[in-house]
């Protein structure tokens, strides 16, 4: 079992009079100060953190209200005869787990149990995950839930520049960036404090554009607002690229001394005229004229995506076209300027770089890279032919969940699949169908009920651990409080797992920082080298950014700007046609529908929805229907409508507003049931990147009340 030792117990009863730790939530990682006592905790914004410099928004201000919170679970939870899930010991709950995944592996082969991980965990529990899976079950079937989030833009990053980070640049250059293009993000909501930014640069003169089919909040303070029809991403980016080309705007000394593959990119985006653009994206050529010209005009300026663009089933060449023109431009490795992917889950970025994703070994290395794979099996202490090949990505995972030749066994951690996954209501089903599914939790998440093993994590105040923020910024969240009796943290659990299945001289651990230590080793000379990078340093520093590769190197706020790390030192150009999304609308299903989050929601609502305060802000999952829409389905604001797609149906309240396309209903996805978004959502998946296509899909409106 993880001791606390006597200086853990020193820095937890310090921290009781206040511990300077990191909002549980999104990528921003917000520093706050916790203080008080678990049962009556309150945080403070951190001044002093350079990122959020102590704005907080309404999710981190409650974010203590999950810790004592009446639904919290204290004991594991297993099926009675009956199938009621009941608190059982322990030792009675892991003995459960580890004879059915031993039952399951011995009739199906080891590929049999699967792993399924978040983006919320810390790197420690991510890298711990992944050598479990492979180490302990010797299971090639692990991937996570970042699969839904991040993997597009990761692709298309390490396509393009051989590596992904998600920001290659601190967010404090956003202040002096001249133009920004935001695509597919509404930060004003998602994360509120990254606002003071905008602001900052629209102080120095700077200029916003917004590209998103809602007039968003972000939208409102932009210069310029693209409202382009869901689905048409690559269009509307080769069409500002046919623009800047044709207008003399594009960076001709950059893309000869620092790219390749132009001349491809240059004969697509010369068939992507202005009037042809405009019927794809519904975007009026004007608009578009005029967001070329105030990003090929600029002496600074950033590209920067985020799920809007990325979760489609065209994500990665979304996200390649939108390259396109920051490499067109001269934009990346230059001061105040570049491309960006805008990381959503907490730790969406260290979670990808670490091992839990069915391709990848920890320090961003390729499962199928020999000397990848030699170097792992060294830090793990295992011979190389004992290391597990790649397995299924997530979608692919869950689609085969119970089948003769898909996983019989599931170990779901840090992961709400039943309400995140596309098509849910096949994925429920699926996982119904297994013969053990095992979730660790800290509430009876809708995945928990389905579960025939429950066990109580630990929070986020309660252990310790490092994140990686969005910029690429590793931090350190700190105890602040003794978890509550008969609850253990992840990692611990991991562990006396291990021992159980006979390999518990590979997990033995006493304290994160040892696992945290072990994980440096093993990204050494890989891509996310975190070598040189220790607790006590990020404490120093506000966090270190990687590559760190040595103790005596600082860390690299700024990436790419001499080379790029591709074997000719050159960023990657890549010719990309628009496609059409998986679904598009006909006389049966006449609108799009696309998905997204909310202010005072996050994810699948897990630990949001239990929050009182933030409840009362928005108590129901919103369509957002344009007035022509409700005119025609004679609805009104207030009334409950239900959509139906190809995958099922869902019903929410209408919200009538100008802020959303006419041919366009926006839902929020933090809800369960028969609210669930994910109930519509399309599992079409992007063929490099496997993510499912959340953001468009064909819906039609089913009016329930109509007045
Ligand atoms: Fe900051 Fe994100 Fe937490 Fe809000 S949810 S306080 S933006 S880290």
């Amino acid at each position: 079992m993880l001791e606390v030792t006597a200086l853990e117990q020193t820095r937890a009863s310090a921290a009781r009079a206040s511990v300077a730790t990191h909002c549980p939530y999104c990528a921003f990682q917000c520093g706050m100060y916790v203080q008080g006592s678990r049962e009556n905790a309150t945080v403070a914004g951190n001044a002093s953190f350079p990122v959020n410099k102590g704005g907080l928004c309404v999710k981190g201000w409650t974010a203590p209200a999950t810790l004592s919170h009446p639904d919290r679970l204290l004991s594991p939870l297993a099926r009675d005869t009956d199938g009621t899930l009941v608190p059982v010991t322990w030792d009675e709950a892991l003995t459960q787990v580890v004879e059915a995944f031993q039952r399951v592996q011995a009739r199906y082969g080891r590929d049999a149990v699967g792993v399924f991980g978040g983006g919320s965990l810390t790197n420690e529990k991510a890298y711990l995950l992944g050598k479990f899976a492979r180490v302990a079950l010797g299971t090639s079937n692990i991937d996570y839930n970042g699969r839904f989030c991040m993997s597009s833009a990761a692709a298309a990053s390490q396509k393009a520049f051989g590596l992904d980070r998600g920001l290659p640049f601190p967010l404090a250059d956003i202040s002096h960036a001249q133009v920004v293009l935001l695509l597919g993000s509404n930060i004003a909501e998602t994360m509120p404090p990254m606002m003071q930014y905008i602001e900052a640069q629209r102080s120095n003169d700077g200029k916003l554009i917004v590209v998103d089919p809602r007039f968003s909040a972000t939208a409102r303070v932009a210069a310029l607002h693209l409202g382009l029809t869901p689905g048409s991403d690559a269009a509307l980016a080769n069409g500002l690229l046919h623009i800047l080309i044709r207008d003399g705007l594009i960076d001709r000394d950059y893309i000869r001394e620092r790219t390749e593959d132009f001349d491809k990119v240059r004969a697509v985006a010369a068939t992507y005229w202005p009037e042809r653009v405009e019927r794809l994206t519904g975007v009026p050529e004007a608009q578009l004229v005029q967001a070329a010209h105030m990003l090929g005009t600029a002496t600074s300026a950033m590209i920067l995506t985020a799920r809007g663009v990325e979760q489609q089933s065209q994500g990665v060449n979304n996200t390649l076209a939108y390259i396109n023109i920051a490499l067109a431009l001269g934009l990346v490795g230059r001061p105040y300027s570049g491309y960006g992917c805008l990381t959503g889950q907490g730790n969406g970025q260290g979670g990808r770089e670490h091992g839990q994703k069915a391709d990848q070994l920890p320090g961003y290395r390729k499962i199928d890279d020999p000397a990848a794979r030699r170097h792992i099996a060294g830090v793990w202490g295992i011979e190389e032919s004992e290391l597990p090949g790649s397995g299924k990505s997530a979608y692919e995972m869950l689609d085969q969940l119970g089948k003769e030749d898909g996983v019989r066994a599931l170990f779901v951690m840090g992961s709400n699949i039943a309400v995140s996954a596309p098509h849910a209501t096949h994925i429920r089903e699926r996982l119904k169908s297994l013969d053990m599914l095992v979730v660790a939790d800290f509430f009876l998440s809708e995945t928990a009920q389905l579960a025939d093993v429950v066990l109580p994590a630990t929070q986020w105040a309660e252990e310790e651990g490092t994140m990686t923020n969005l910029e690429g910024r590793v931090i350190l969240r700190k105890r602040a409080f003794e978890p509550p009796p008969g609850v253990r943290s992840d990692a611990d659990l991991l562990c006396d797992l291990a021992a159980r299945l006979g390999k518990g001289r590979y997990f033995g651990y006493s304290r994160a920082e040892q696992i945290f230590a072990e994980l440096c080793r093993a990204s050494a000379g890989g891509i996310a080298d975190y070598s040189g990078i220790t607790y006590e340093k990020i404490q120093a520093n506000h966090g270190v950014f990687w590559p760190c590769p040595s103790e005596d190197h600082p860390g690299t706020t700024r990436l790419f700007q001499e080379h790029f790390p591709t074997p000719t030192g050159k960023a990657r150009f890549h010719a990309i046609r628009h496609l059409p999304p998986g679904e598009t609308i006909d006389s049966e299903y006449p609108l799009y529908l696309t998905t997204g989050r909310v202010l005072a929601q996050y994810q699948s609502g897990t630990q949001t929805r239990r929050v009182e305060q933030l409840r009362s802000i928005m108590p129901e999952p919103l369509a957002e229907i344009h007035p022509v829409v409700a005119r025609r389905y004679k609805l009104a604001h207030g009334d409950s409508v239900t959509l139906a797609t190809r995958r099922g149906t869902a019903t929410f309240t209408v919200k009538v507003t100008t802020d959303i396309r006419e041919d366009t209903i926006f839902v929020p996805f933090h809800w369960s049931g028969n609210q669930s978004s994910n109930r519509l959502t399309n599992p079409a998946l992007d063929p490099t990147s496997r993510m499912p296509e959340f953001k468009v899909c064909a819906v039609r409106i089913e009016p329930l009340v109509a007045r």
